[in-house]
């Protein structure tokens, strides 16, 4: 069977947690804070608005703490996101005021969710589908009119730029995600963006038990009054949700192989391309405009005879999909289900993922390129 993706780990890995074993401290340490900095380093960030945590989840369920999600809050979501950002928004009680996509990029413009704002609305989660940007300039401006945050999902983007600046960098809070499935993983893993000093220190002590960040301690020589130093006190009712060193040091390894992986996924992502442009009854990715920079997370093409074709397919062994299923069809989710979302529709019907990972060769490439030659 051709995977659809997988992960690229090997000895380099191994012998990192082997280092991590010796020094016989597992837990958060100098690790973590070398993958953090080579994380903004490698966006051309400032370190200090970078914090890994446990999962790009618990950063999207933090964004609620931060931004202090409530009931009557209306958070705009497209209907094409990741389930965590609809759930996360109901741990909070807020309103979820689902918006459509571009039926092509499956990214959420500007003019989707425009007509859905009102003085209630305060935030919108966006997602870069597949590791291309959305068009933030349009978003920007318009949810400033309105005051909106915007919060960037960069789970697929985790090297993807927009006129030069990475993507989950240019919202109000951004985050990525380095579970078993992404281009970089860490076994399960996130990071966090955010530029506010002040948002930084309750994210630290929201994902650190709600232990405050400058704690006073007994073994202080400072002036700390008659505490000893198992005492302590709470700022927040916050969770445990950091970053150990093995994840960490996983991470400082395929950081820097992250160039060859998406070198690698570029080239099979041009290959579908090129060779699947002549195809009549297809419709490909729209070109990548010349002011983005993707991570190829996925390739996607879209049919009428989608289902037909995924089974084909599978009869096969080669095994596609399609990201992510519309959250307005979704059960759980229905009473937000309150208007059409025609493109959201339409992609659900007929788009299909084929696999894309740097451990292909170019005889799965080529068996999957003539697999859908010869399905009509
Ligand atoms: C994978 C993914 C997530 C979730 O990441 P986890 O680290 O598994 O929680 C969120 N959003 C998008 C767009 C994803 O692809």
């Amino acid at each position: 069977m051709i995977n659809i993706f997988q992960p690229s780990v090997g000895e380099e890995e191994l012998e990192i947690i082997g280092k991590v074993f010796q020094s016989n401290w597992l837990g958060k340490g100098e690790y973590v804070d070398k993958f953090e900095k080579q994380f903004a380093e490698n966006l051309k960030e400032n370190r200090e608005f970078f914090l890994s945590t446990t999962s790009c989840t618990e950063a999207i369920f933090l964004a609620g703490d931060l931004f202090d999600f409530k009931k009557g809050d209306e958070i705009l979501v497209p209907s094409i996101s990741f389930p965590s950002v609809a759930t996360s928004i109901l741990s909070k009680e807020a309103t979820i005021v689902f918006c459509d996509v571009d039926s092509r990029s499956l990214n959420v413009r500007a003019e989707d969710f425009e007509k859905k704002i009102t003085s209630n609305t305060k935030a919108i989660f966006i997602t870069h589908y597949g590791g291309v940007s959305c068009e933030m300039d349009e978003i920007i401006t318009l949810c400033k009119q309105h005051n909106i945050k915007v919060i960037e999902d960069s789970a697929c983007a985790v090297q993807s730029f927009y006129k030069g600046k990475a993507c989950g960098t240019i919202g109000d809070m951004g985050m990525w995600s380095f579970d078993a499935m992404k281009i970089l993983t860490t076994g399960d893993g996130g990071m966090i963006y955010l530029q506010s000093p002040k948002l930084m220190e309750i994210a630290k002590e929201q994902l650190y038990y709600g232990l405050p960040l400058k704690q006073k301690s007994g073994l202080d020589n400072s002036d700390n009054g008659s505490i000893n130093w198992w005492e302590f006190e709470l700022n927040r009712s916050g969770r445990r949700a950091i970053m150990n060193n093995i994840t960490g040091a996983i991470g400082t390894v395929q950081i820097k192989k992250l160039d060859t992986f998406i070198q690698r996924r570029e080239e099979i992502y041009n290959r579908y391309y090129k060779e699947l442009k002549g195809l009549k009854w297809l419709t490909l990715p729209p070109q990548l405009k010349e002011y983005m920079v993707s991570s190829y997370y996925f390739f996607w093409i879209q049919l009428e005879e989608r289902d037909r074709l995924a089974k084909y397919l599978l009869d096969n062994e080669v095994y596609s999909t399609f990201r992510y299923w519309p959250l307005h069809k979704v059960d759980y989710l229905k009473k937000y289900n309150i208007d059409s979302y025609p493109n959201s529709d339409k992609i659900a019907a007929t788009t299909l993922n084929l696999p894309l990972h740097q451990s292909l060769s170019d005889d799965d490439v080529g068996k999957i390129i003539g697999l859908i030659k010869d399905f009509k």
